[in-house]
């Protein structure tokens, strides 16, 4: 009788020991690799793939490889009937990721420790509808559809990029979650932008042909994600039409598309 018990309380802390012993082993692992340069592999594809890294300066290409290295090796990427996750989804997640934070201080979205991929529009239990993608800060979640993520770089200037749109949900929520990544973003900026938010808001819902599409007037979320995809993919445009938002956005993320992107305004 004690014999079975101090064997059952023997294996279950002999269990415990090895889970602990395994996060430390894994925690290790992420942390050395982590601090690894990005392997010429994953920056060709960047190369291939990523106009925002091709355009940034010799220094810039060096810090954003480094920026993205630590984002990859920081997050779960889990296939959702995508097949294996290939390396061209770890990186090019984790580059749209690090495009949005890049004129900050080092930002990884620490809340979202977990990326879902999935192949097609998926159907989502929460909102019972079918989505592109989607953010879930309480359960550290960033999901996204790779057909459409692939279709948002694949036209640079159409202003759609379910990329850039869920990683500025990302970071809309971590900036107001309590963690070593709370409150970026300027305060006072983000109180002026929740100004013209209302401001344009009522203008895309009473006037006719609005810069930005409908969809940003849904609520103050929406309207920051939507703003941020024709910042990055309309700049030019953008700042012609709302000159206000436009450089709010550059002052907010520290860095200019129409700059980076060499274009004439
Ligand atoms: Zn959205």
């Amino acid at each position: 009788m004690w014999s079975a018990l101090g064997l059952i309380v023997g294996v279950t802390v002999l269990s415990i020991f090895r889970d602990i012993v395994t996060h430390f082993i894994d925690d290790f692992k992420y942390r050395v690799k982590s601090r690894q340069p990005l392997s010429a592999k994953h920056r060709s594809i960047l190369n291939k793939y990523s106009a925002y890294y091709k355009l940034l300066s010799t220094a810039d290409r060096a810090l954003f490889e480094r920026r993205v290295q630590r984002f990859m090796f920081a997050k779960r990427f889990i296939s959702r009937g995508v097949g294996p996750i290939t390396d061209e989804m770890r990186v090019l997640i984790s580059a749209s990721a690090i495009q949005l934070t890049f004129g900050l201080t080092e930002i990884y979205l620490s809340n979202f420790d977990k990326i879902l991929v999935y192949p097609n529009s998926y159907y989502s239990h929460i909102t019972k509808k079918y989505h592109l993608g989607e953010v879930n800060p309480r359960a550290g979640i960033i999901i996204l559809s790779w057909k459409s993520f692939v279709d948002g770089y694949a036209d640079p200037t159409d202003s759609l990029n379910v990329g850039i749109h869920e990683m500025a949900h990302a970071i809309h929520f971590e900036n107001r979650i309590l963690n070593e990544e709370y409150d970026f973003l300027d305060i006072e900026l983000m109180e002026l932008l929740k100004q013209i938010t209302a401001r344009e808001i009522w203008n895309i819902r009473n006037l006719d042909g609005h810069f930005l599409r409908d969809y940003a007037a849904t609520n103050a979320y929406e309207f920051f994600a939507v703003s941020l995809e024709y910042f990055f993919e309309q700049p030019v445009q953008f700042k012609q039409e709302i000159p206000d938002l436009y450089e709010l956005l550059v002052r907010l993320l520290n860095q200019d598309p129409i700059r980076i992107y060499k274009l004439a305004s």
